[in-house]
């Protein structure tokens, strides 16, 4: 008898859903690059880009999840490696999810320490070129006030290339400048940051 009532119920419960469809949920995939024995570049006074990669993501996951976004980490603290390969996520076969990632990187020169400002790149050979060229436009109109990104969408992270879903790597500037690094690691700054990427993704 109460497997009958609970088949019935069951029953009532997916057509009742089946009928009201759910507004479309955001899946944030959120890639801090590099990790474990894997420091990225390295600045002189030996502050790694993995380090600081993971400092940007945990503040955009602070700020996905404040607005009701399914977070994914792929890496939650420095001893979680995954390799380039295992990055890019598979396709979800989810109707409810609509599914972005999001790559941080540092960059740093040796030779140059006046070199200078903020970077996104996206794979305008990768077959989700144009939700991601759009999400790239979104960040840097969203970063402009802040911190006037240039974008660059040839092919040249893999992680970008072999994405299955539409994909923008941030790089908010030069660990190699002084002024810049400062601010990178200024956690108002990160949040900053972590703001205009997420209005990006909801616009
Ligand atoms: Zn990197």
């Amino acid at each position: 008898m109460f497997k009958k009532i609970l088949a019935a119920s069951l029953i009532g419960f997916t057509t009742l859903t089946s009928f009201t469809p759910a507004k479309q949920k955001i899946r944030l995939v959120i890639d801090a690059s590099h990790g474990n024995d894997k420091t990225g570049t390295v600045s002189k006074d030996d502050q790694w880009e993995s380090m600081l990669a993971l400092q940007f993501a945990q503040a955009l996951e602070k700020v996905a999840k404040n607005h009701g976004m399914e977070v994914v980490m792929e890496r939650v603290s420095d001893g979680a490696y995954k390799t380039m390969g295992d990055r890019a996520p598979m396709p979800i076969p989810s109707e409810d999810r609509k599914t972005y990632f999001i790559s941080f990187h540092v960059n740093n020169s040796e030779k140059d320490k006046n070199l200078r400002g903020a970077e996104l790149k996206y794979d305008a050979t990768n077959h989700f070129a144009e939700e991601s060229a759009i999400l790239a436009k979104n960040i840097k109109k969203n970063m402009a006030p802040f911190a006037d990104p240039k974008v660059d969408n040839k092919e040249n992270l893999m992680v970008l290339h072999n994405n299955t879903v539409p994909a923008v790597a941030v790089i908010p500037g030069y660990m190699s400048n002084t002024e810049e690094m400062k601010r990178m690691k200024d956690p108002t700054f990160q949040t900053k940051l972590a703001n205009a990427i997420v209005t990006s993704i909801e616009e």
